[in-house]
């Protein structure tokens, strides 16, 4: 299995690892596959993601793709931050082995669950916004 430089970087190196205290928004998503579990944490001001923090318990793909995604929404808006796919985040990667691309998919769930409770917090029906959750499974 080979693994591009960046992710290799990303993995021996995450960025925005760890907790944000009093989050805007936490998401929590995990998969049965590699048993990677990946926690996201958001900092929203007035529809900007401020701050993206994440911590996971899995793979070495899921740890690249989580720190590559918090690095892709931080300082985006919420409506970038809901396009942000999972193809995405391989390309920004530059690539994933074909076993690994569920770990991306988490990446993009993570995400989007942690908007789904900023919503939620905000006492705005998620779903119509955010849509479902999928985990992944293959
Ligand atoms: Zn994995």
């Amino acid at each position: 299995m080979m693994y591009s430089e960046k992710v290799l970087d990303h993995f021996s190196n995450p960025r925005n690892v760890g907790e944000i205290e009093n989050a805007d928004g936490v998401g929590e998503i995990g998969n049965a596959k590699c048993g990677d579990i990946m926690k996201m944490y958001l900092k929203i001001d007035n529809g900007i993601i401020t701050d993206a923090k994440f911590k996971t318990f899995g793979c070495g793909a899921a740890v690249a793709t989580s720190s590559m995604a918090t690095e892709l929404i931080k300082g985006k808006s919420i409506d970038d931050a809901l396009k942000l796919t999972n193809q995405a985040v391989v390309e920004a990667l530059d690539g994933l082995p074909a076993v690994k691309i569920h770990c991306s998919v988490l990446a993009e769930q993570a995400v989007r669950s942690a908007l789904s409770d900023y919503y939620t917090k905000q006492g705005i029906d998620p779903l119509p916004i955010v849509g479902e959750i999928k985990m992944p499974e293959e």
